[in-house]
């Protein structure tokens, strides 16, 4: 017996006989930012109380948040430059 093949053939025609279905509950995900996944609508609420979904966002909102601060840096950084560019213009 085959049951790798069996398993194949069972997805398969479940698959089969649950196209419809299958695809309308696809069409019914909504992807999660923070975790980067998709899950079903209904399941939603659900997924967003998890411990999981909460350390993700989490960790999203720390990343987003030193992005910030980085770019902050980078911009009076510039603005420094800028500066120093201008009163050397000034200077000559
Ligand atoms: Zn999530």
């Amino acid at each position: 017996m085959n049951l790798t093949k069996d398993i194949k053939q069972y997805n398969k025609k479940y698959y089969e006989t649950h196209k419809e279905q299958l695809l309308k509950t696809a069409s019914q995900c909504v992807k999660c930012e923070a975790c980067n996944c998709n899950i079903q609508k209904q399941w939603k609420n659900k997924h967003d109380k998890t411990k999981k979904h909460l350390e993700n966002v989490e960790k999203m909102n720390t990343s987003t948040r030193k992005e910030e601060e980085n770019i902050n840096i980078k911009l009076s950084n510039l603005i420094l430059e800028v500066e120093k560019i201008k009163q050397k213009l000034q200077n000559t």
